[in-house]
């Protein structure tokens, strides 16, 4: 048996009836990163030995009584969500040694849990990008093609648990970067409801936006980490106070009756042909397992990209203005006066993407400027929020692809922003919308490359889509079918 092919459910029963131990679970790990990340280059921070001593710890433990479901169950976190005593970069040279005094709320529960943490996953410096290529540290390569992005900005999370280099992960999503990593790396990659899952210790990028989520091997590993994540906190005032409720209740693999309203913008040009097939196939296997299917328009959709990129600089300029190389973070070696010490700090601490998101962003929102873009953007998000309420009163779930294409080739998007911009096309309407959406595999194209299907839901409706993708999940078995191959084309 290979350890780290189980999803986190299977490790569980063998912890429960003693086969396993979770020194041999976290071992195993620790091993297969060892072989895999030379190829990969999922991780800014390894913490195997940490790890392997908590494992230990956590064995003695079971040994004398009862343990909780998740205890000595490891996990990888994406860089930019806080971990008390271990560096948290988000792939920034501006936060290189920065270790946070406090853990983000997820990382609490998460260690309320005793879970063990694998290490800190690569991403696109502050999570601005789509390819992880815009990492001050390294590359992250696509474990189905080494030539190819993994996605991003979470591209160091779904490419470790693509590559079975953790069991899952969290990862931010604030156009997409939990669902298009996923797509792209073949795994399950769920964005929550804005406000169900709390951001204190995230490190904002677009605060209106960002919401943390699971990756994961499969759709149930997904409903059991959004059980642990999801919640109100005080410490976060856009959280929502809501009752608990067990997401893997929701799995019932029937979606007989389910109404899916299909947007046909979302299948129209720049849609690569192999996708929109394997797009369609999976319409069919629905409407074989009972759904009701249904083609719509929401034409409001076009506007979706220009509304982020405007709302997403403009708070990005806004959230990074704390990076002033004062209180924390780089400090540039030489400077003349105040001024410039703020200036040379940030001129050297950051990289050209977050340059470009603070100056897009300081312009749409100066004076002269304001009303033209970033209030008209405001206004758009209204319409879009309308349009997606209007059709949730006629569908349970909207169904669309993930990206326009599979993974693309490493360096062949990162020096065009506007095309790196084009491929969040189909991800960021829910981010504006502040709705869920899971990315699921659907299939593979003729070179093997995963494509992905994204389920968007109502407001706190998870269950609904949770359900939807796990039923999807059980008919085409994508994990048995279709594995990485680790394979690098000659350049
Ligand atoms: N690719 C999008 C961007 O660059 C989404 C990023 C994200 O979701 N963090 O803004």
């Amino acid at each position: 048996m290979d350890i780290t092919e189980l999803t986190v459910h299977e490790l569980q029963e063998k912890l429960k009836n003693k086969e396993l131990t979770s020194y041999d679970i976290t071992k195993a790990y620790v091993k297969r990163i060892e072989e895999k990340e030379k190829d990969v280059q999922a991780f800014v921070t390894e913490l195997g030995n940490e790890a392997l001593e908590k494992a230990s710890e956590i064995d003695e433990e079971r040994k004398s009584g009862e343990v909780g479901n998740f205890t000595g169950i490891p996990i990888g976190i994406k860089d930019n969500i806080c971990t008390k005593g271990v560096k948290t970069t988000c792939s920034s040279k501006m936060l290189e040694n920065f270790v946070s005094p406090y853990d983000a709320t997820v990382v609490e529960k998460l260690n309320d849990e005793k879970m063990i943490n694998l290490g800190k996953l690569n991403m696109d410096e502050f999570a601005m990008g789509g390819s992880t290529e815009y990492s001050y540290f390294k590359k992250t390569r696509n474990p189905w093609n080494l030539n190819r992005v993994p996605g991003g900005s979470s591209g160091g999370s779904a490419a470790a648990v693509a590559a079975n280099m953790v069991p899952w992960a969290l990862g931010s999503d604030t156009g997409g970067s939990i669902r298009q990593p996923a797509s792209f790396c073949g795994v399950v990659g769920l964005k929550p409801t804005y406000g169900l899952v709390s951001r204190y210790g995230l490190v904002a990028f677009a605060s209106s936006l960002d919401q943390i989520g699971p990756i994961t091997k499969d759709v149930y590993d997904s409903a059991m980490l959004l059980n642990i994540i999801a919640g109100h906190d005080e410490k976060d005032t856009t959280s929502r106070e809501m009752e608990k409720k067990d997401y893997t209740k929701a799995l019932k693999n029937d979606v007989k009756g389910l109404k899916i309203g299909v947007p046909k913008e979302f299948f129209g040009e720049g849609i690569n042909e192999e996708v929109k097939e394997k797009l369609e196939e999976a319409i069919k296997t629905y409407k074989e397992l009972g759904a009701e299917i249904e083609e719509f328009s929401l034409d409001i959709a076009k506007y979706s990209l220009a509304t982020y990129y405007i709302i997403a600089c403009a708070e990005a300029s806004s959230n990074l203005g704390r990076f002033d190389g004062i209180r924390y973070g780089y400090r540039a070696k030489e400077f003349k006066d105040l001024k410039d010490l703020y200036r040379k700090s940030r001129s050297e601490g950051f990289g050209p993407e977050v340059k470009r998101r603070i100056i897009l962003g300081t312009y749409v929102l100066s004076s002269g400027y304001y009303d033209a873009y970033y209030k008209k953007a405001q206004q758009v998000r209204t319409l879009v929020m309308n349009e997606f309420d209007k059709a949730f009163k006629k569908y349970d779930v909207i169904l669309t692809p993930t990206s326009p294409t599979v993974a693309f080739d490493i360096g062949s998007k990162s020096n065009n922003p506007l095309e790196m911009y084009l491929a969040d096309i189909c991800t960021v309407s829910v981010n504006i919308a502040g709705l869920p959406g899971i990315s699921i595999p659907c299939g593979v194209d003729k070179s093997n490359m995963p494509i992905g299907m994204q389920l968007i839901g109502n407001k706190f409706q998870e269950e609904t889509i949770l359900n939807a993708a796990y039923t999807f999940e059980q008919k085409i078995k994508f994990r048995e079918n279709y594995k990485p191959t680790f394979r690098k084309e000659e350049e």
